[in-house]
């Protein structure tokens, strides 16, 4: 159980300096239980406390676990330099806590992209010892044919990797779509290995990670959720 004084409750939840925090309660901008708060220094007990500020219903996080469908042209990276960064895409608040993308996804790469301010979360979902499976669907230059699925079930090498990768599953979707399952997250991974198979990619969404599926989330492109305790345990 951790009580703390609302200033602090607001800073931790990314609204802001101590300071700006501080004017939002003393300005009457908060409330909790349809009461406007404005000392600073009375205290609640985090856990499971909801409070409303600037018309909008919030409920303390001690860390938060979203995930996003990304559309194309956004860059995961924090210093995106040729498209808006994904962070643009969520409250601000999140920027102000610190939310990263879990791993990254190219900028014209559209789909599931999980998010956090949880470090150990984001390192351990990164992390090349966990062989997450991801499944992606490429859109192909060239049709999908019976060779280029088992000349990448096989393993193709890339310049910069010494041994072959090789997909742990993949299957023809349609003349010119193909699912691919990989467990390692290379740079440009899908994209290399089609090319290093005599393909090309011409569109690529990430469809699911471990047994989590982004049809099961019902998001549109740009939209975004929390992730519950039962989404976040289908990630293995
Ligand atoms: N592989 C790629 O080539 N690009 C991505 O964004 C993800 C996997």
């Amino acid at each position: 159980m951790t009580k703390l004084s609302l200033d602090k409750i607001l800073q931790s939840q990314g609204f802001g300096t101590r300071k700006y925090c501080r004017d939002l309660v003393e300005d009457g901008e908060v409330s909790i239980n349809g009461e406007v708060i404005r000392n600073v220094k009375t205290s609640f007990e985090t856990q499971g406390l909801q409070f409303h500020i600037f018309d909008e219903d919030w409920e303390f996080r001690e860390r938060v676990y979203i995930v996003l469908n990304k559309p194309a042209n956004f860059e995961c990276s924090r210093k995106p330099s040729h498209h808006p960064g994904v962070l643009t895409l969520l409250p601000e608040q999140f920027s102000w806590r610190d939310v990263q993308p879990v791993g990254r996804l190219d900028h014209d790469t559209t789909g599931m992209l999980l998010m956090s301010d949880d470090g150990p979360f984001i390192h351990a979902q990164s992390s090349p010892k966990r062989h997450v499976p991801k499944v992606y669907q490429a859109t192909t230059a060239e049709p999908v044919t019976e060779d280029l699925v088992n000349l990448l079930l096989k393993g193709v090498k890339l310049h910069d990797e010494p041994e072959l990768l090789a997909a742990i599953h993949c299957q023809k979707l349609g003349e010119n779509l193909l699912e691919i399952v990989l467990e390692q997250g290379k740079y440009h991974q899908v994209k290399r290995m089609l090319a290093a198979a005599g393909n090309h990619c011409a569109a690529l969404q990430r469809t699911t990670i471990g047994k989590l599926t982004l049809e099961s989330l019902e998001l549109e492109e740009g939209e975004w959720s929390y992730l519950t305790p039962e989404q976040l345990a289908l990630l293995v």
